[in-house]
């Protein structure tokens, strides 16, 4: 799939996977923009805290969509398609979790995870958890599977609007016990509408990080910054708390990482790709008090001179870099973003 032609993409007409290999392909101008920018900052060995993986059995897809190129979404097509675009600077290892959309399946993807993890000494995996288990079964599973913590995510919440979803409606307290018991990471996608500038948002993650000492938040998309006001206003209510982190996933714009590197300092911000998402052509981009995905796919960017959308992979490390360089980070704090963060918090 690692075409370098221009050649225009077209929307898959399945809902699922929303990432086909066949259907993203990675040009010499991406892989160039990488070269000339982003070479001399990512960090050798870095590992990725935030991937999907996944094999198309466990989606609701219509077999006729997919090509020979659209394999599994295992940890050797991360390891391939990522190296398309970043070389040998390509992550090593990673943190992987299943894709938490409702139509997957779960338990399949879970394993599929689990068993991704185990083939690679650095790596771990998270297990996908859904409101409605069984605790002492997930509990168990995780045990049994060697996971290193739990992935929740909001569309598994109980109402027609999960977008509007209060975190204690996809995080359930008996997942907040069992990675306290065993001192596990908990990667946490928040929603409705201001994020983190949410007050009902930072209250439950102030008292359930306080209440839970031992477990790690690790809050995506840097505190789902995607307007990147939203976490720039609600870092503060965060403050002194000694156990959340915050990982680089997909986020675009310097501002959100910019605030938690203020707040905080280089010790809680992880860099996370979110495969397959980082070998798209889109970007979120603050839009007022909220935010819009662009998409490589809309027309208008046929006629339009003045850039051209890259892979969300590469405009995500362009605003880490941002970032670092603004606020004057040295080697070391970057070498904490790109590898060591993720490994202290896995004990690794
Ligand atoms: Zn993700």
């Amino acid at each position: 799939m690692s075409s370098t032609d221009d050649r225009s993409t077209t929307q898959p007409s399945s809902p699922l996977p929303g990432y086909l290999p066949s259907r993203n392909p990675i040009l010499d101008r991406d892989r160039e923009l990488f070269d000339r920018t982003l070479r001399s900052f990512v960090v050798p060995g870095a590992f990725d805290a935030h991937a999907h993986l996944y094999a198309m059995d466990h989606l609701q897809i219509d077999r006729a969509d997919l090509t020979e190129e659209d394999g599994d979404i295992d940890r050797q097509t991360w390891a391939q398609i990522t190296s398309w675009w970043m070389g040998d600077l390509a992550p090593r290892d990673g943190l992987f979790f299943g894709l938490p959309i409702p139509p997957v399946d779960i338990d399949a993807n879970n394993d599929f995870v689990a068993r991704a993890a185990r083939q690679a000494g650095g790596s771990h995996g998270l297990m996908v958890v859904r409101p409605g288990d069984d605790a002492a079964t997930v509990e168990s599973r995780i045990r049994a599977d060697g996971f290193r913590g739990i992935k929740v995510y909001h569309l598994f919440a109980d109402r027609a609007d999960p977008g509007n979803a209060a975190i204690e409606e996809f995080l359930p307290e008996w997942a907040w016990e069992i990675a306290d018991r065993s001192g596990l990471w908990i990667t946490l996608h928040i929603v409705r509408a201001h994020a983190l500038a949410d007050p009902a948002n930072q209250k439950s993650i102030r008292d359930h990080c306080r209440r839970y000492r031992n477990a790690n938040l690790v809050l995506a998309h840097a505190a789902r910054g995607f307007c990147a006001d939203h976490t720039i206003d609600g870092i503060p209510a965060l403050a002194g708390l000694d156990n959340v982190y915050f990982d680089t996933s997909a986020i675009t714009e310097p501002g959100a990482l910019m605030a938690i590197l203020k707040q905080f300092g280089p010790r809680r911000l992880l860099y996370g790709s979110d495969y397959p998402i980082s070998a798209m052509r889109c970007r979120s981009t603050s839009v007022g008090d909220g935010f819009f995905w662009l998409h490589g796919d809309d027309p208008r960017w046929n006629d339009w001179t003045m850039g051209a959308l890259t892979l969300s992979g590469i405009d995500s490390l362009l605003a880490l870099r941002q970032a670092a360089r603004l606020l004057d980070l040295n080697d070391t704090d970057v070498e904490r973003i790109f590898v060591h963060n993720a490994k202290d918090l896995l004990r690794d």
